[in-house]
């Protein structure tokens, strides 16, 4: 049993190797994506998709953004626009909503097992520097995750129907450190 064991020290200690990072800002335009405590997620995307974009390119890597305004953007072209990159990884942001009020905290999908990876360096990472339940990570069929040929996963930021994330979520202070976390979660995924 101890070549399977060795396997997976080995896939571990390699990380990702990409050189781009393809930032997804969910939503956009006509999809306005969850409303709540008066914040729209659309907005809050592609704020923090943004901050992120700043964040990874001071470091200097490469990215390439699916939006970079308001606008309507399909799923299945965003997974086209990500395909089109050679060696990338691909970086949804989402902000979460539910009828319980009472649930909060950040999590991160991920749909295939390099996608797994990426998704447990990045909560990893949100877990040490931003305020907020780790709701770690889990698998999930969403269609960007799915249609993207690389390893991809989708970050929920938090839950703007919980008063108190939604107040969090409304300072750019606390924008500027989900976007800085996620980014050292993608960094720490690399080879
Ligand atoms: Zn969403």
């Amino acid at each position: 049993m101890l070549a399977p064991l060795m396997m997976v020290a080995a896939v571990r200690a390699a990380g990702l190797p990409f050189s781009t990072v393809v930032i997804d800002a969910g939503h956009g335009g006509r999809d306005g994506g969850a409303v709540w405590n008066g914040l729209l997620e659309r907005n809050l995307t592609l704020d923090v998709a943004k901050r992120l974009d700043a964040a990874l390119r001071a470091r200097g890597v490469r990215t390439l953004m699916t939006r970079r305004s308001d606008t309507t953007v399909e799923l299945s072209t965003r997974a086209v626009i990500a395909n089109r990159c050679r060696s990338a990884v691909f970086v949804s942001i989402h902000f979460n909503a539910c009828r319980d009020r009472s649930a909060s905290g950040i999590e991160t999908h991920y749909r295939s097992a390099r996608g797994k990876e990426l998704a447990l360096s990045v909560q990893r990472s949100l877990d040490k520097r931003v305020t907020g339940i780790n709701r770690n990570v889990s698998y999930a069929d969403y269609k960007v995750l799915r249609e993207t040929r690389m390893p991809a996963v989708l970050v929920e930021c938090g839950f703007i129907s919980n008063k108190k994330e939604a107040r969090l979520c409304a300072s750019p202070a606390h924008r500027q450190k989900l976007a800085e976390a996620i980014a050292t979660g993608i960094l720490e995924a690399k080879k």
